[in-house]
């Protein structure tokens, strides 16, 4: 049913081969996915998003990663451009995020250093943004930290 419904919302006659994803790598918090969402369809011009998940992941990216993580990470995004053929990638943030307890000026921060990362993965490939969600009154917004660029 909701399934049914998030295909309806965006175009109800569209055909599979007319489908189109970009790439979140962000927060599994729920109250930010949704608005990064549609940060990312605006951004992008594509409808779906492949949606990667670690609590407060901008934080472990900043942090010290494993090897492992990474390489777990990576082809994870690569599954995204290679068999969704994702349009741009954004990489986000949130406030009273419970997996990375920081204040937000070192949150931001975090966003900033792990767009870094993650277009090193993708060898600037795509475009890759940075993202903050923060409350504002009871609704959650984007606030863009890395700005789209277009790529020459
Ligand atoms: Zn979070």
């Amino acid at each position: 049913m909701l399934f049914k419904l998030w295909g309806s919302m965006y175009n109800p006659n569209m055909s599979q081969t007319g489908e189109t994803f970009f790439t979140v790598v962000g927060c599994m918090d729920g109250r930010c996915q949704i608005v990064v969402a549609d940060y990312g369809k605006k951004t992008f011009g594509a409808i779906f998003p492949d949606t990667i998940t670690e609590p407060g992941i901008v934080g472990m990216l900043s942090g010290n990663p494993s090897h492992e993580f990474l390489e777990n990470l990576k082809k994870k995004i690569h599954i995204s451009l290679e068999k969704h053929h994702s349009q741009g990638i954004v990489v986000d943030g949130h406030a009273e995020c419970a997996g990375n307890p920081v204040d937000d000026q070192t949150h931001k921060d975090n966003v900033k250093k792990s767009v870094e990362v993650i277009k090193s993965m993708v060898d600037n490939s795509i475009p890759v943004t940075g993202v903050f969600a923060a409350r504002n009154d009871n609704t959650w917004e984007v606030s863009e930290i890395v700005p789209a660029k277009v790529l020459v």
